[in-house]
């Protein structure tokens, strides 16, 4: 059964063995995402290469995508957890100072006491403890608890509405990239990016290692969607980081912010990933609930490029169950057609207006299989934002890794074919690889989208062939 939308899971404890990988890749598994904030260096160099290994024995091109921390705000060391109850008053000091009320701890950002406000909310430990700041000194807040829960050590903190200013990177995700680099990733996400800068920062760290990473932009807060479309601009792709960003929004906000930049990346023509909670209760049980299965059918109708499992495969019970229930979820609701915002891509340059001319070609051809020759990949995202309704389509290019950086590619099959001298000679050879493989029969007509060099002329070209 064809299958248009990417699925993206996270390794863990519960599918670090290499026969589970292999497992997952059988199953469907797209890419796989290393969390950094778990992560020890030498584990995710191992699953690199288990990954990597799985991947070449079947003949599938598998990509590896390293996830950065990114510049997030955690509590300090706590001797034990704080049991708190409405009402409590917390501290919230800089490292290296005193307490002065008996619930107290450290915050490693120094920053935060000059960028929160008084009355502003701040939440703890992934939406478990909400808190409204009450005092603010140049040291410390004092913050009161507006539910009961528990305090510990290294609790991520967030402060809904505040504009922070963080740096793009911390040390550690520097040193998190240069791994990323040394283990040839495919992709390195940066969490909490919250401006187009963030996204230069973290290409040109990538580039100075002479890196080949494409960079996904984790959209988490109000800041990254007030500047959503630079960020989108400056990216490969997008991730709708749906976890923390529905802690920095209102709830009811989730739906339709989660639509409006799903629609915004297809007109600027930018892949988009949605991520975290697709299939949350499937981290316990064997089988999703009804409203997860209803999410994800959401995310496939608005066609995003990809969907992401987190906590589902890298903990969870049921990891394989949950590559599957993804499986049929998007092959079922792909079947019924899609939002179709393929059709708002802004036409801004001549390939991509090449490609809309294929895609509809194509589109009115039933039998029609959608061909597009790309040196570096960017001709054949351009013509898989136009969303074509055509079964899956191939991408020829002469570069491995640019087949594995077209894995989250909705709809794409990427094929490794050197490019001959002639173009003619490059389409007999596409046509074979199809037939031998087995997608396509001889006599299949093949429209074929190219901005490859033909002749020593670089030029934007649709060929209709017979295979
Ligand atoms: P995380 O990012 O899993 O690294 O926190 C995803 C999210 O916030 O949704
Ligand atoms: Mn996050």
């Amino acid at each position: 059964m064809s299958r248009r939308t990417k699925i993206i899971v996270t390794l863990g404890p519960a599918t670090q063995d290499e026969d589970t990988i292999g497992r997952l890749i059988d199953l469907g598994a797209n890419v796989f995402r290393l969390n950094m904030s778990h992560a020890k260096h030498a584990w995710a160099a191992e699953m690199t290469r288990l990954v990597r290994r799985q991947a070449s024995d079947r003949g599938v091109h598998v990509a590896v995508l390293f996830d950065l921390t990114g510049p997030s705000i955690r509590t300090g060391e706590v001797e034990k957890p704080y049991q708190l109850a409405i009402g409590d008053l917390v501290e919230f000091r800089r490292e290296g100072t005193k307490p002065t009320i008996p619930i107290s701890t450290t915050v490693n950002y120094a920053g935060m006491m000059d960028d929160v406000s008084e009355g502003s909310t701040l939440v703890v430990d992934n939406g478990t403890l909400l808190m409204q700041i009450q005092s603010r000194q140049d040291d410390r807040i004092i913050c009161e608890c507006k539910n009961a829960g528990e305090l510990g050590s290294r609790r991520h903190i967030n402060l809904p509405g505040t504009r922070l200013n963080l740096p793009a990177m911390t040390d550690k995700d520097r040193n998190d990239l240069a791994l990323a680099i040394e283990c040839e990733a495919d992709y390195i996400a940066g969490s909490f990016v919250r401006d187009a800068a963030h996204v230069h920062e973290i290409r040109r760290a990538i580039e100075a290692l002479e890196g080949t990473a494409q960079v996904v932009a984790k959209i988490e807060d109000q800041e990254a969607v007030r500047n959503i479309d630079a960020i989108i601009q400056a990216s490969d792709v997008i991730m709708i980081a749906r976890g923390d960003l529905g802690i920095e929004v209102a709830f009811e906000e989730l739906p339709l912010l989660q639509r409006r930049i799903v629609k915004r990346c297809h007109e600027l023509s930018r892949r988009v990933i949605v991520a975290t909670q697709l299939l949350e209760s499937m981290i316990q049980n064997p089988t999703p609930t009804r409203a997860e299965v209803t999410d994800c059918s959401n995310a496939v109708y608005e066609e995003a490029d990809a969907l992401m499992l987190s906590g589902e495969t890298s903990v969870g019970k049921h990891p394989l169950r949950c590559v599957d229930a993804l499986i049929r979820i998007a092959s079922r609701i792909e079947r019924s057609g899609g939002m179709g915002y393929g059709q708002g891509v802004l036409l801004r340059e001549e390939r991509q207006k090449t490609a809309r001319a294929a895609v509809t070609l194509v589109d009115s051809m039933p039998d029609a299989r959608l061909v597009v020759l790309t040196r570096r990949g960017v001709l054949a995202n351009h013509t898989a934002m136009l969303r074509p309704r055509t079964r899956e389509f191939y991408a020829f290019t002469p570069s491995e890794i640019v087949c594995r950086q077209l894995a989250i590619s909705r709809n794409v099959r990427a094929l490794r074919l050197p490019f001959a001298a002639s173009i003619d000679e490059t389409i007999k050879r596409a046509a074979a690889l199809l037939i031998e493989r087995g997608h396509i029969t001889p006599g299949t007509p093949m429209v074929i989208v190219s901005d490859i060099l033909s002749d020593h002329i670089a030029a934007n070209s649709i060929i209709l062939h017979h295979a």
